[in-house]
């Protein structure tokens, strides 16, 4: 387990998991000879402004390099494990991951200003998640384990013996976000799903908590180490400070790394992929980027539910300081008295709200300026918050040492014309900020649907007599997002079989996956056909004997073990 006992000057001996600054290569998290001094970095606590006191020590390129290459021996070692191998490495980082206990709450909590109730579920389900891709890769049917068997008797030509499943790629490089420091970063969805693919992960530790990366980092290797698994299994590599960007480059030219799973920023996004692309064998970037999350409030839901339906989306828009990709940034509603009421409802809830914590100096200069440009369009009403949104400590708007990384919520109302000619409000504001769009017909209602860019989601809130502009909407809504959400809010990604967390560019580059769900594993992996194999040479998954029991395509017809033994 990632413990040690308290050192010198501490009050007290009890074991508590601590970190060292220091990657974590290939099982080792020892300090690196070859390492700078100078490029070391700290974590800074948004709440107050205060660096914690740890250096961070960025990884060398020599890391980077060992990580690949020990990652890319164990890729062969782990495809000779069983898929109960692979579940029960999942289940130990699981357990080990929860095994942290108050420690990574509290550490999550001080580089990132989330609350720990708030992070205490971000771990509970990050926990679900690695179980449900261990009872996935238990189970095998992800694999979509085909057989045409042959005949060799066929006229004029014998049919081959034909055999398919989905084959893992190689070691995945992943970027987490530095909003969701547990479900998507270190020991996160990406990570998961990969290792349940039997793909080796090296983890490019986000600058805006090493701490808690390095924490779990550690938890997952202990895992590794008990299921005795190769230690290139996994690798953490620290990044921060003027090396940040080089080292994720340097990663995702790595010829030994075969994908890259991303969750962040639109422009990191496309930096990446752009870098996979430009190498001699272009690698796959599933890229899951920002989102606008539009919400359409429909003329018979504003007639009885705009205040209920403001509260809603008030605690939604709020939510970790709307610091969330499923944040409503776009609010489209039916011009009405409901419509106003819905604003002012929204309004006045925003004006008494404290500013809150951002999740650093960085996000919160990001989020004000988009703010501002917002609020300098002709006919953009400021609602609330306006252009003053956020608190400005004296020091800066960047939020430097000593100074709170605050920032308050905001709203704007537009007509549908204002929304039309101004392109930038389209685009994602990261952070408490939403606008309201005021349509006067179901026509221009739903032509804002085509409107929008790509996102992860759109939500519709309707009565009873909206049945008609409902069924329009979700016809065009189907083509512009992942999830379409019906009276309810965007936020709430729960980790389901069903679950689609993805969508049309921007949002994503690769809309016909999932980043949450078991659907995600299949990133992973590509298909591979075996013709006229030996039995000998195949993977156990297609076999004739179906050691391992999967449900399998025989002959165009779905079978299972028991089926295909009697
Ligand atoms: P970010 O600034 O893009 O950082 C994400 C990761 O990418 C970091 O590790 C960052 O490392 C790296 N990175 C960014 N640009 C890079 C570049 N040009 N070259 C190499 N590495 C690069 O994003 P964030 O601030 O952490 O997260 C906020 C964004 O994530 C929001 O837009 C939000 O909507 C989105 N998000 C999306 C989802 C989703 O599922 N779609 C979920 C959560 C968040 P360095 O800082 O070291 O460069």
């Amino acid at each position: 387990m990632a413990t040690e006992t308290a050192g010198a000057g501490s009050t007290s001996n009890v074991t508590r998991p601590v970190t060292r600054g220091w990657s974590i290569v290939a099982g080792s998290n020892d300090p690196c000879p070859t390492a700078t001094p100078e490029h070391a970095f700290k974590a800074t606590n948004p709440a107050s402004g205060a660096e914690l006191p740890i250096d961070f020590h960025p990884a060398t390129t020599r890391q980077v390099q060992t990580a690949g290459e020990k990652a890319w021996e164990a890729f062969f070692a782990i495809r000779a494990k069983s898929p109960g191998d692979r579940a029960r490495l999942l289940e130990l980082i699981a357990q080990r991951l929860r095994g942290l206990g108050d420690a990574l709450l509290q550490i999550a909590s001080g580089e990132t200003g989330l609350t720990t109730t708030r992070l205490m579920a971000e771990r509970d389900r990050t926990v679900h998640t690695l179980l449900t891709f261990a009872e996935v890769v238990r189970r095998g049917d992800w694999l979509r384990a085909t057989i045409d068997r042959g005949e060799a008797s066929r006229s004029p030509v014998p049919k081959p013996d034909l055999r398919r499943m989905l084959v893992p790629l190689g070691p995945v490089a992943v970027f987490g976000a530095g909003n969701f420091p547990l479900a998507y970063s270190t020991a996160g969805g990406d990570t998961a799903s990969a290792l349940g693919a039997g793909c080796p992960v090296i983890v490019k530790g986000h600058p805006g908590h090493p701490g808690t990366g390095e924490l779990v980092a550690r938890a997952v290797t202990d895992a590794v180490r008990a299921a005795e698994f190769p230690p290139g299994t996994f690798s953490f590599l620290h990044s921060g400070g003027e090396r940040e960007k080089s080292i994720g480059a340097t990663l995702v030219r790595h010829p030994c790394v075969r994908a890259v799973g991303f969750t962040g920023s639109l422009g990191g996004g496309l930096a990446l992929e752009k870098i996979a692309s430009e190498r001699s064998d272009p690698i796959p970037v599933y890229a899951e980027m920002g989102s606008t999350n539009p919400v359409f409030v429909l003329r018979h839901a504003l007639e009885g539910q705009a205040k209920s339906i403001a509260e809603k989306l008030y605690a939604s828009l709020v939510n970790s300081n709307g610091q969330m990709c499923t944040c409503p940034g776009l609010i489209f509603a039916s011009r009405s008295d409901g419509a106003e009421a819905l604003i002012r409802a929204m309004s006045d809830r925003i004006e008494a709200a404290e500013p809150a914590p951002m999740l650093g100096g960085r996000t919160r200069t990001n989020f004000l300026g988009r703010v501002n440009e917002v609020a300098k369009i002709e006919g953009v009403e400021a609602r609330a918050g306006g252009p003053q949104a956020g608190h400005i400590p004296p020091g800066g708007a960047g939020g430097g040492a000593k100074h709170p990384v605050l920032a308050s919520p905001a709203l704007f109302r537009a007509t549908y014309d204002v929304f039309v000619k101004n392109p930038t409000l389209l685009e994602e504001v990261f952070g408490p900020a939403a606008v309201v769009v005021i349509c006067d017909t179901d026509e221009q209602l739903a032509e804002a649907a085509t409107r929008f860019q790509g996102s992860l989601t759109a939500s519709i809130f309707a009565g009873g007599y909206d049945a008609a502009a409902v069924r329009q909407l979700t016809t065009i809504l189907e083509q512009r997002v992942g999830r379409i959400v019906y009276n309810g809010v965007p936020t709430g990604v729960e980790v389901a079989h069903a679950m689609v967390h993805g969508g049309p560019f921007p949002a994503t580059n690769a809309p016909h996956t999932t980043a949450v769900g078991p659907m995600a594993i299949e990133r992973w992996a590509r298909p591979v056909c075996y013709q006229n194999a030996p039995e000998a040479m195949l993977p156990p998954e297609l076999k004739s004997t179906n050691p391992l029991g999967l449900r399998r395509l025989i002959d165009g017809e779905w079978t299972d073990a028991k089926i295909e033994r009697a």
